[in-house]
């Protein structure tokens, strides 16, 4: 038989597109530790508290209707975060995570021939996804280790469509103020969409920061994600959203899978919302311990790199040395970020925890500083 011998021979394999092969699985944070049960996860940015206690019994609640499915549009979560942000429903779409809004906008504006553009150090998924839908991807330089909107302007050609800014930037955790923000708006053609990935927001303190609100709720060439995977402390739970004008809304609802968001996620999200002082109370916290763990590191000989996020990013200035300091954690079970794949090898991140979580990390250097 034909495909027998073909089989035999090898050929006739399928084979997945050529831009599969081009990019590496994206590489979470770990979190196992051989010989620690319960190892310090400092690795994922995944909020110092859990889940919100009234997300846990929502979906208790909501467990009995399991053969129910989903409402796909998400209505009542999206007027529950319009409710608590301001924010007009209709132009919110919600999604698997933020990192399922930015891979729609990018297989609906990106494609074959299109360039598509992220800062040098910027997250990681805007160049996966772009490149797994034949996007061009374009890194511009940055200046103390901070988004720089000249660089980024100096990139643009006619083949741009999107520009992607994490701003808080991970695993930087530098912030980009408004006004340079705005002025990238402003120089940027209007037929290129920029992103405003603001998974950070609800932790900056700033006061010359916006998440992306006043943009993609003012011109129609702006979006902005957020997620309830960090202050909500909800990544397993898959949750995040895109804010933008209604004719981006009409195509990302047209792109979206038909259910995104499953319900135990949607009610965990809204029960989330209106958990109360719980963005405050998480703020907080993580500037105060933010702070203090920068402080004692700075004291222990290391750079910090000052962070709006609920992360820092620690130089330890060479390879040798950020790799020693994370092996000296791991040996007291603490697991915090490589930061290689982002062009940092000589930098760890690690995520703002517990204080007592926060302390560990912080005696830990403190001995592999001095010792
Ligand atoms: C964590 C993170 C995301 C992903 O959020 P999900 O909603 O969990 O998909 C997006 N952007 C940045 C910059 C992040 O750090």
């Amino acid at each position: 038989m034909r495909f027998r011998s073909a089989r035999r021979i090898g050929v006739n394999k399928p084979t997945a597109r050529t831009e599969v092969f081009s990019v590496a699985s994206y590489v979470g944070g770990e979190s196992q530790l051989a010989g620690f049960e319960k190892p310090v996860k400092l690795s994922s940015n995944e909020g110092a508290f859990g889940p919100p206690p009234s997300a846990l019994q929502a979906i208790t609640h909501a467990s009995a209707s399991m053969h129910r499915y989903p409402d796909g549009s998400s209505r009542k979560l999206r007027e529950a975060i319009g409710k608590k942000f301001g924010l007009n429903p209709e132009w919110i779409v919600c999604g698997n995570g933020s990192d399922e809004i930015l891979t729609l906008l990018i297989q609906s504006y990106g494609g074959p021939g299109t360039e598509l553009i992220m800062s040098e150090h910027g997250f990681s998924i805007y160049e996966i996804s772009g490149k797994l839908a034949g996007c061009t991807v374009l890194k511009a330089p940055e200046k103390n280790l901070t988004t720089d909107v000249d660089a980024i302007l100096a990139l643009v050609s006619p083949a741009t469509r999107m520009v992607f800014i994490a701003n808080p930037n991970n695993p930087t955790g530098t912030v980009l103020a408004q006004d340079e923000v705005e002025r990238l708006r402003a120089e940027l053609p209007e037929s290129v969409l920029l992103v405003l990935d603001a998974a950070y927001a609800e932790y900056v303190e700033r006061t010359d920061y916006d998440p992306g609100v006043k943009l993609a709720g003012s011109t129609e060439n702006t979006v902005m994600t957020r997620t309830f995977s960090k202050i909500f402390g909800m990544g397993g739970a898959r949750l995040g959203w895109g804010y933008a004008a209604p004719a981006i809304v009409d195509v990302l609802n047209r792109v979206r899978p038909p259910f995104p968001v499953n319900h135990f996620a949607a009610v965990a999200g809204i029960a989330a919302l209106e958990e109360p002082g719980w963005l405050e109370m998480s703020r907080t916290h993580n500037s105060a311990e933010r702070r203090r763990l920068s402080e004692r590191l700075t004291q222990s000989g290391l750079r910090v790199i000052p962070s709006e996020a609920n992360f820092i990013l620690v130089d330890f200035t060479t390879t040798e040395r950020a790799s020693a300091a994370d092996a000296h954690l791991r040996n007291h079970g603490i697991i915090v970020r490589q930061v290689k794949s982002y062009g940092m090898p000589h930098c760890l991140r690690i995520t703002i925890g517990t204080t007592a979580e926060c302390n560990i990390v912080a005696e830990h250097l403190a001995v592999f500083c001095n010792g």
